[in-house]
């Protein structure tokens, strides 16, 4: 019998899904018919409204109400509010979340989502015995509270940022490991040598290229700094994917270029675009700069999203893997500077970009799952019911501010 492994994950933004298909997929590549893999969209499928709306919800609060989101995300940063937080979610999931557990039988459950870690906890421990529990933490240093439950069975993070983040919520650091992020095992292969990929790709075969790319939502300001970079004139060739951004692609394809541009939506093979190009100036998502540094391509950020990448800025900064320039004219003034260094210059960024790389983390996390899989299901505490109501209680009276007497 193959071994069932479930993969919780959501589809607000790409990097989930990307991560849980990437370890998925190593899995099927090492093990074949030994294993198989389920992923399930925890918010979409298994929560009610308004958390059903999740992966709609989430690209427009980023775009939209990018402040407020950074307001929300530091104010629910604690270990205490996490708590809370996740203890509400999971009072209106509940039934969902068990009915999920039931309709996926697994050997071992993987979250790669941070506010889907501690709910399908919760669900979990409420059956008599519970699969090996393995979480994989996908965004890279400035990693939310939300990540780390103690009742975890093992937690794999990217950095070792994110694993001093984990002591600090009160993991034992035998149950963590620092493995790099996920990144499709493909990616590595796929890296076809530059003269080729520009062959396939149709650009050009001489002139530096800049990749634009902002997520796989096309978030942020990609349009403005597109036209920033037009306005220097630079001897290069711009390449911008707007990715599921319909709307920035139509733009994107209405404006006259000063020097060769390629627009393009939703790409499916990134390693190529990544292989052909020279810089890449894109949001500070984990995938993206984690493929970046595999790819061996110097980073210009452009943007993060407040809270969980602000810290994905100074990772590569102080690594030496890119540069932060906060606006269009930043991003314009840092392209050309880097283009004035010539060949050389690109050369030596790109080794530097390559340091912080880890094509081996899909293959060390795969591992760590399957190992877990062949352990045995652990039997849950027995639940106390009187216990369950007050602890209901008081999470319903720390709910309302004032409490339940006020
Ligand atoms: N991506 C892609 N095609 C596109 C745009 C993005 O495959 O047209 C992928 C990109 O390679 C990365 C992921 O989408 O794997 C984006 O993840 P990231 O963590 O950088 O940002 P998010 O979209 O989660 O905010």
């Amino acid at each position: 019998m193959p071994k069932r492994i479930l993969f919780i994950m959501s589809d607000t933004g790409g990097g989930h899904r990307a991560a849980a298909e990437a370890i998925r997929d190593a899995l099927i590549l090492k093990y074949g018919d030994e294993v198989q893999c389920n992923l399930v969209d925890g918010f979409r499928s298994y929560s009610p409204f308004p958390f059903k709306y999740m992966p709609e919800l989430y690209p427009v609060l980023i775009q939209y109400s990018k402040s407020s989101w950074g307001v929300g995300y530091n104010l629910l940063n604690t270990k205490r509010r996490a708590k809370l937080a996740a203890g509400a979610i999971y009072l209106t999931a509940e039934k969902r979340l068990k009915r999920m557990l039931r309709e996926y039988p697994a050997d071992v459950v993987v979250s790669v989502h941070s506010v889907l870690t501690h709910i399908s906890m919760q669900a979990m421990i409420s059956q008599e015995k519970r699969p090996p529990y393995v979480v994989v933490v996908t965004d890279l240093v400035s990693t939310h509270h939300f990540w780390y439950d103690r009742r975890t069975d093992r937690v794999l993070v990217p950095t070792q940022p994110a694993f001093e983040r984990g002591l600090e919520a009160g993991l034992k650091p035998e149950q963590m490991r620092v493995t790099g992020l996920p990144v499709h095992p493909k990616f590595a292969e796929s890296l076809v040598d530059k003269a080729a990929a520009r062959q396939t790709l149709g650009w050009d075969a001489t002139l530096p290229a800049i990749l634009m790319v902002a997520g796989g939502e096309g978030m942020g300001p990609l349009f403005k700094t597109a036209r920033a970079l037009n306005d220097k004139n630079l001897k290069c060739q711009l390449v911008i994917i707007a990715g599921r951004n319909k709307a920035l692609k139509e733009k994107l394809d209405e404006c006259d270029w000063n020097q060769p541009t390629h627009t393009y939506g939703f790409v499916t093979d990134m390693p190529r675009f990544m292989a052909a190009a020279d810089i890449l100036v894109t949001k500070a998502g984990p995938a993206t700069i984690s493929e970046a540094a595999i790819a061996g391509l110097p980073l210009i950020l452009f943007d993060a999203i407040p809270g969980q990448e602000t810290g994905n800025v100074d990772f590569v900064v102080e690594n030496d893997a890119g540069v932060f320039a906060p606006s269009p004219e930043l991003v314009a003034n840092a392209a050309q500077q880097w283009l004035s260094e010539g060949a050389a210059g690109l050369a030596r960024r790109s080794e530097a970009a390559r340091r912080i790389a880890r094509p081996n983390a899909v293959w060390d996390i795969a591992d760590e799952i399957w190992e877990y899989a062949h352990q045995p299901a652990i039997k849950s505490k027995k639940r106390n019911i009187l216990k369950d109501v007050a602890e209901r209680a008081k999470l319903l009276n720390d709910l309302i501010p004032g409490g339940l007497s006020s």
